[in-house]
């Protein structure tokens, strides 16, 4: 049974970070396949600088190109809001019997997992696969269902990126590069005149 990664975000735009770990997670074999899966507008981030879902979709098209088990996955688009980690994983699930799904988040992230919803059942029936961020130490590394992942970590985020690019900086070194040429192509995240 194949084993597929989910890592979930709003890549606004996806970055070098972003696919470094997708990289890492699959040639080390934590999974087989790993499919960024775009979230709609996160409520709790402000909308300001998102770009709509569609062009958000293209670049993570883009960025998975080149990569034969690094795919995308937009099924969060077409659910009902707000969309609950664990309903993306049971329709997942549903949909893909063939397949075993196991969620992909960072150290910060996992220090408050347990208000996530379900919870307990994202690890008992799923599993959790967990990488440092920096600054937050793994905390309950012992937990069943969870497992630590070492992978080496680009300091960088899509809002720095974001506001590079709005100064004019140059970013061909911290994008995949479809995606940078994608943003130049249309003028993305440049202040509006
Ligand atoms: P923003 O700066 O807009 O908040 P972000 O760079 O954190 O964006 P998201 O789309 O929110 O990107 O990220 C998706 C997931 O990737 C999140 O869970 C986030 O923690 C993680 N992530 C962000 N930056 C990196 C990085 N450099 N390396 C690995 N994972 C990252």
């Amino acid at each position: 049974m194949e084993t597929i990664g989910i890592f979930g975000g709003s890549f606004n735009p996806v970055h070098i970070g972003h696919m470094m770990l997708a990289s890492y997670l699959v040639q080390w074999g934590y999974v087989d396949k790993l499919w960024l899966t775009l979230s709609p507008l996160n409520p709790l981030k402000e909308p300001g600088g998102l770009l709509p879902d569609m062009k958000r979709l293209a670049m993570l098209t883009l960025a998975s190109k080149g990569a034969p088990d690094i795919d995308i996955c937009d099924i969060e688009l077409a659910m009902p809001r707000p969309s609950y980690t664990i309903n993306t994983l049971d329709l997942l699930a549903e949909r893909n019997p063939e397949c075993r799904f196991k969620l992909v988040i960072g150290s910060d992230n996992w220090r408050i997992f347990d208000q996530w919803r379900q919870a307990q059942r994202i690890l008992d029936e799923y599993g959790v696969l967990v990488y440092l961020r920096p600054g937050y130490p793994v905390v309950n590394e012992h937990v069943a269902g969870m497992e630590v992942v070492d992978a080496p970590m680009a300091h960088v985020s899509s809002t720095f990126i974001r506001n590079a690019i709005a100064r004019g900086r140059d970013m061909g070194y911290f994008l995949p590069q479809g995606v940078y040429k994608y943003i130049l192509d249309n003028k993305l995240y440049r202040p509006s005149k």
